[in-house]
């Protein structure tokens, strides 16, 4: 029997890295939806039909589905973004993308556009997948839903680390400011916005270590699974 486990909650908050390492604990696939979002921007950025201002939504909307954006699952079994066979894994995790991809996300059309990649990607076996509406709109009847979250200085602080070395003209203010900017985006747009899916395990990760919340979810996940999978 294949099973899907979803995992929400805002920019930073950790949620990524455990699906990772919650899918290769269990040995099935992981599936960062944000990257979808990602690869939607970066396209609209550079083919420009998203400026500072403007987005022109229905050009991009009818070039997408001329367009190849796609996971491709590698060797050892990681999903990678690619964008007309360009792996875009690098681009789409800078601040640029970053700062516009909420403003992208937010508009039904896109959404649908990635709902049909959600879907077709995750045919016919389990996965793990995070995203803001996993557990709510995408598969509101996965079989193990989680909702992790964690500080904004928390937050903060993580992004920021993980940008410093290639950004270095970044403030941990700015990385603060476009978190803050992109959850009031994500969970007030009208089309799936983030809230806590029901039936899910609420997590703060805050003053926690990965490996303690981990077993946490993977513990969880088993006492599910077990009882469903004679
Ligand atoms: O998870 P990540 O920070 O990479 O996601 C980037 C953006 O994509 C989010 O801020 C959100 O606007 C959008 N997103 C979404 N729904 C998802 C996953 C991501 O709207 N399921």
């Amino acid at each position: 029997m294949n099973y899907i486990v979803t995992i929400d909650g805002p920019s930073s908050s950790g949620k990524s890295t455990l699906a990772k390492l919650l899918a290769k604990k269990l040995s099935i696939s992981h599936i960062d939806s944000g990257s979808i979002y990602r690869a939607v921007t970066l396209y609209a950025l550079e083919n420009k039909f998203l400026s500072n201002k403007k987005i022109l939504l229905e050009k991009l909307v009818n070039s997408l589905s001329n367009s190849d954006i796609s996971l491709k699952e590698n060797r050892d079994g990681i999903f990678k973004m690619y964008v007309n066979n360009e792996d875009v894994e690098d681009k789409i995790r800078g601040s640029k993308v970053s700062k516009h991809v909420s403003e992208v996300a937010k508009y039904e059309e896109i959404r649908e556009f990635v709902l049909r990649i959600q879907r077709d990607i995750s045919k016919n076996k389990s996965i793990v997948m995070d995203g803001r509406d996993i557990g709510s709109f995408v598969f509101p009847n996965a079989d193990v839903k989680f909702y992790i979250d964690a500080s904004i200085k928390t937050r903060s602080e993580r992004r920021y680390n993980q940008l410093k070395e290639k950004e270095q003209h970044l403030s941990i203010r700015e990385v603060e400011n476009d978190l803050l900017n992109r959850d009031n985006i994500d969970k007030t747009r009208k089309k799936s916005p983030l809230i806590i899916p029901k039936n899910s395990l609420i997590i703060n990760n805050v003053n926690r270590t990965i490996d303690d919340v981990l077993n946490q979810m993977l513990e969880y996940t088993k006492s599910i699974i077990n009882k469903k999978m004679p």
